[in-house]
């Protein structure tokens, strides 16, 4: 874990989100928990040296975000947003996110394996949040406070969290610094609210769903390179190309900026590809 101020830790290196922790006077605080067993269980162990863990924080609903909660069942709260709650870890005809889960564990996670557990097991309790909410709410925990910012965009219910006795923000998947940005299920205009909203903490450090820390010019960097993504399709549409036409765009624009993700960057085709067609998607729904 790398210390990011005197009470803030987080974890950029690994495959998967941004993790972290708070220390406060009254136990802890987790915001999101790591993929892979091995790491989900060493940041357990790592946090807990310092006090009990009063409350784990999901962000989003997305398998890197979620996943290791598994693993977290000591936490005495977990705290979500309605929308991560309603899809937490829900199978759908697209994707089966435990079977997501179990394909790195073979390449990134060996010695995860004897932890990892089955199906049916997995299913009967993945620490689902047990207090959801449905807007921005401020917690208190020991001398720390949590403000939890409704940011939703790059998923409907995304949340950040602000801690402003240390000026970092958690900003969760609203920015990724120089790697890919998954646009997926994304609303772009929602999601430029949400970076501009960001814009006005009082903050030193930005801690992005991935990718390393940051500062707050990533936030004007990240809104320039959504707001390309969408001029660029948009263009494409206008034109009247097809899908496939404004793939082959894109794959030459955007596919040669940036890696994904550590230990995902064998997914960059797959990962234009379906961000051409989230947002082909909309753009043609809305002119139809
Ligand atoms: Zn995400």
């Amino acid at each position: 874990m790398q210390q990011v101020t005197k009470n803030v830790f987080a974890e950029t290196k690994i495959r998967g989100c941004n993790p972290g922790y708070v220390i406060t006077s009254d136990g802890v605080v987790v915001i999101d928990t790591p993929q892979l067993p091995t790491h989900a269980v060493k940041m357990r162990e790592e946090a807990e040296k310092h006090g009990p863990i009063r409350y784990l924080i999901n962000t989003e609903y997305h398998i890197d975000h979620i996943f290791g909660n598994y693993y977290f069942k000591s936490a005495e709260h977990v705290i979500a947003h309605q929308v991560t709650a309603d899809n937490f870890m829900t199978v759908s005809p697209e994707i089966n996110p435990f079977a997501y889960a179990k394909e790195a564990m073979p390449t990134d996670d060996p010695d995860g394996i004897s932890i990892f557990p089955d199906e049916k097991t997995y299913f009967e309790d993945p620490n689902r949040p047990d207090i959801v909410i449905t807007g921005d709410t401020t917690l208190k925990v020991g001398e720390h406070t949590f403000e939890l910012l409704f940011t939703p965009g790059h998923t409907p219910g995304e949340l950040a969290v602000y801690i402003p006795e240390e000026r970092v923000v958690f900003a969760s998947d609203t920015v990724f610094n120089g790697c890919q940005t998954w646009l997926y299920v994304s609303n772009i205009e929602q999601w430029i609210e949400s970076l501009e909203r960001l814009m006005g903490l009082d903050a030193d450090v930005v801690i992005p769903g991935h990718g390393e820390l940051c500062g707050k010019e990533q936030l004007y960097v990240q809104r320039a390179f959504l707001m390309e993504w969408k001029t660029a399709l948009a263009v494409g549409v206008a034109k009247g190309w097809s899908k496939e036409e404004c793939l082959a765009m894109a794959k030459k624009e955007f596919g040669s900026r940036f890696n994904v993700d550590i230990g995902q960057e064998y997914m960059l085709d797959h990962v234009i590809e379906n961000n051409v067609n989230a947002l082909y998607k909309r753009m043609t729904a809305a002119m139809a």
